[in-house]
């Protein structure tokens, strides 16, 4: 079975479009979303929309603040976490349709778990909001309390940052693995990156698939001008969410 991992959409259309487009060649069988679909990108409710056809969507932080109570964020995802609340709320455009997004992230579940593989938003402890950075193996304490919390593979996104931790003690990332890594007896934690806003200084949309033990790093350009102009044209979307599209960062 061959399986996309997309995650951290964070309301990016064009990125997510040219992802799916990826995905379409690669023949996969199905999609999951391993959360924050909405958040800082100017195009919340088309990226909902296409998530609810994926068979997996997980609960991330950024969708869990639009229609809950916000807590721990910065000032400027604070601001696009209110404005796409507004973007969902009924009176703005059709009101079923945004009823049913809404529904949609408030019945989002927060892990799925099938034999061997978890897959999260953030880490295995708090499925939601920890993140887990490459610089972690570090922590030993953390990564082995961590590691203790899952059978064989956990997914996740999160961070941004797309890589593999092999065993609680290393980090390797996709170029060093040459885009492909074949999972095997260590325990792994596979972070999938970031479709809508790459943090790993390669501005390219990034997820993974995973055929059987093998996992494969994409990357995939996309408009950006166009994403970036559109956050421009938003007054509540801080215009450094647009900047930082170029650089990923
Ligand atoms: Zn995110």
């Amino acid at each position: 079975m061959k399986r996309a991992l997309i995650s951290d959409i964070h309301g990016n259309l064009e990125a997510l479009r040219a992802v799916l487009q990826d995905i379409k060649m690669l023949e996969v069988s199905e999609i999951y979303c391993l959360g924050d679909v909405v958040g800082y990108g100017p195009n919340p409710r088309e990226c909902i929309d296409a998530c609810m056809e994926f068979p997996v969507a997980i609960l991330g932080n950024h969708d869990q603040a639009a229609i809950f109570d916000p807590d721990g964020f910065n000032p400027v995802a604070l601001g696009a976490i209110y404005w796409t609340r507004g973007e969902l709320e009924a009176r703005r455009g059709n009101a079923t349709e945004n009823n049913r997004r809404w529904d949609f992230l408030g019945e989002m579940p927060r892990s799925r778990s099938e034999e061997g593989l978890l897959f999260v938003h953030g880490s295995p402890r708090d499925p939601t909001s920890e993140y887990v950075f490459p610089e972690d193996i570090y922590n030993r304490r953390k990564m082995d309390n961590l590691f203790e919390r899952f059978d064989r593979y956990c997914f996740q996104g999160h961070t941004h940052i797309p890589g593999i931790f092999v065993d609680s003690q290393a980090f390797i990332s996709p170029e060093e693995c040459n885009y492909e890594y074949s999972l095997g007896e260590e325990k792994s934690m596979i972070n999938v990156g970031s479709v809508g806003q790459p943090r790993d200084g390669d501005h390219r949309a990034c997820y993974a698939v995973l055929t059987d033990d093998q996992v494969t790093f994409r990357r995939v350009d996309y408009d950006r001008d166009a994403t970036i102009k559109k956050i421009y044209d938003i007054p509540e979307l801080d215009n450094m969410l647009g900047d930082r599209l170029r650089e990923g960062r």
